[in-house]
């Protein structure tokens, strides 16, 4: 759903009035990883809009250099929080991507991602995909954490707020979500555990934009009431955040307000958990490095709350590169591994330089892209739940 869609003129699912508003004065190219790493403008932001701006102004063709430059844009957002213009570029490139979408997707990454709306089917898949891997037989280029066979049950403790368990990360990061839920009830809250199943956060990013509807739909369904959704994955948290948006109806818009960020509700009863915590000074001590997720720092803009909850448990050390996306991007590390792992190059960079001992990230894409190149990286839930608990914070990954 456009707020301009009454303007829109030419093959692109995009507003007039968006695509003008860039003046193309080329103060977000720093902040852009694939610019960054290649030099090339047509990888740029600017670069893109005015390829956008041919094909939608100038009937110029969706040619391959056009799907190139659309297919390799991380949609990070990091050049819209830079553009002093006010460009909404992530409209402008998801209404592009549900365009190009029909020359990159194919049928059975289609049907991949389809898989994602049956939660049951994720769990057995993942199962048996932890057992194959387990047999090493899954080929080399599949690089994955280490998955559970099996998973242990969450259990609900109260109606206070609701916590959006997602998909993939319900699957293969459950122990996170247990992390979460014992830090929420230290700060008071009974948790009631939503019913697993993905937000459609994965099918925006790839410009399925029919399939994403209706998985937002059906995880609005899932969480009945009026209770606050809190939710510890970055992507899913601003795609829910995005229901309005995406929708276009006011149930939707009632069910976005309702949806926080796990570290932007907890930074406003901070009070309550620090006082449970038997964080002694060795936990403290601990030099932690955050890696802001890009879908926390420039789509819900709550990152700075990543470092209120933390720094009451342990010493939180920025790193040097002005939030640079990290290159994972929901599935963009899968279909452009060497230009992901160029990104993630310059990450690990900072992460070194930083001196720390492991590094907090609220996105779980982003926490695998980084563990499978071998940085340490810990969901900032699990480092608060073992300062919390007493138990050692760093070696433990
Ligand atoms: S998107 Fe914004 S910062 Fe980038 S070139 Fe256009 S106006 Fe400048
Ligand atoms: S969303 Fe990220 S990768 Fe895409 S143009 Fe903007 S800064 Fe570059």
């Amino acid at each position: 759903v456009l707020d301009t869609v009454d303007l829109v003129t030419g093959p692109l699912r995009i507003g007039d009035d968006d695509l003008a508003a860039c003046v193309s004065c080329g103060l977000c190219l720093p902040h852009c990883p694939t610019w960054r790493v290649t030099g090339d403008e047509a990888l740029s932001p600017r670069g893109r809009i005015t390829l956008m701006r041919e094909v939608q102004w100038n009937s110029a063709p969706i040619d391959d250099r056009f799907i190139e430059s659309m297919d390799t844009c991380v949609q990070c957002r990091g050049c819209e929080t830079a553009c002093p213009s006010g460009v909404h570029y992530g409209r402008l490139i998801e209404g592009t991507k549900s365009v190009v979408a029909r020359h990159t997707v194919r049928w059975w990454h289609r049907l991949g991602y389809a898989q994602l709306g049956h939660h049951r089917r994720v769990l057995m898949g993942s199962s048996l995909l932890a057992v194959a891997q387990r047999a090493h037989l899954l080929p080399q280029r599949i690089v994955l954490p280490r998955l559970p066979i099996r998973r242990r049950r969450l259990t609900s403790s109260g109606t206070d707020v609701w916590l959006y368990v997602g998909c993939v990360m319900d699957a293969w990061q459950r122990e996170v979500h247990a992390a979460t839920v014992r830090v929420l009830e230290a700060a008071g809250a009974g948790v009631q555990i939503a019913p697993g199943g993905c937000c459609g956060a994965l099918h925006v990013h790839a410009g399925l934009s029919t399939q994403a509807e209706a998985q937002m739909r059906a995880a609005m369904a899932s969480m009945p009431g009026d209770a606050s959704i809190v939710v510890n994955s970055a992507g899913c948290g601003a795609a829910l955040k995005e229901a309005g948006h995406l929708l276009g109806t006011p149930e939707a818009q009632t069910f976005s307000a309702r949806v926080f960020d796990v570290h932007e509700w907890l930074a406003t009863r901070l009070d309550r958990l620090v006082d449970g915590s038997r964080a002694g000074s060795t936990a403290q001590a601990v030099r932690v490095g955050v890696q802001d997720p890009c879908h926390l720092r420039h789509v819900q803009r709550t990152h700075l709350a990543v470092r209120q909850v933390l720094a009451p448990f342990v010493t939180v050390v920025e790193l040097d590169d002005d939030g640079l996306c990290c290159g994972a991007g929901g599935a963009f590390s899968t279909f452009h591994p060497d230009l992901a792992s160029d990104i993630r190059a310059r990450k690990l960079g900072s992460i070194e330089r930083s001196a720390t001992v492991v590094v907090a990230s609220g996105n779980p894409g982003c926490a695998m892209h980084l563990s499978a190149a071998g940085a340490a990286v810990l969901h900032p839930m699990e480092i608060i739940d073992r300062a919390l608990r007493g138990v050692a914070i760093a070696g433990a990954n």
